[in-house]
């Protein structure tokens, strides 16, 4: 059994719990109490419902990018473990458990800053592949009058030159 996510606040749906709407598209809704159902009915929307998690990442109150949600990653296929792996992994959690012991908040700021630094150079990538969007086509068109133009002058200039030296 899985634990699943409330799409409207994010909160744990445990077995048993909550309910879910199954679109007629397929697409299943869960909700972990009637009051997230009540908001979804209402067509209200998470991000802009500040009690949601989907608020909190969008206004930056919570890490929208950071390495540990590799660990609740949904996984639709099992990942197997070897004994030497799984006792790596197990070291590896009690360590992190530690850390995060010490830290217990300290540099949540300093990897927000991160998480903000990886999310405009996400942006900036996104804006480059889709320049051409942006860019209108009549501006190179406007350049390349231009450069004929000028060119057309300097054929002109030529042109008089030689009749000159006749
Ligand atoms: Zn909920």
């Amino acid at each position: 059994m899985r634990i699943e996510k409330c799409y409207f606040c994010s909160a744990p749906v445990y077995p048993g719990h909550g309910m879910q709407f199954v679109r007629n598209d397929s697409k299943i809704f869960r909700f972990c109490r009637s009051k997230c159902h009540n908001a979804f009915k209402k067509k209200k929307n998470p991000r802009k419902v500040r009690w949601t998690k989907a608020f909190r990442k969008s206004a930056g109150k919570e890490l929208a990018v950071d390495p540990s949600f590799e660990f609740e990653k949904r996984r639709n296929v099992p990942v197997k473990y070897d004994r030497e792996l799984w006792q790596k992994t197990v070291d590896a959690m009690k360590k992190v458990e530690e850390i995060r012991q010490k830290r217990s908040g300290r540099f949540i700021t300093q990897r927000l800053k991160k998480a903000k630094v990886i999310d405009k150079e996400r942006d900036v990538k996104e804006v480059q592949r889709n320049l051409g969007l942006i860019r209108s086509p009549a501006a190179g068109l406007l350049q390349k009058q231009q450069e004929k133009m000028i060119e057309e002058i300097h054929e002109s200039d030529e042109e008089m030159q030689i009749a000159e030296e006749i």
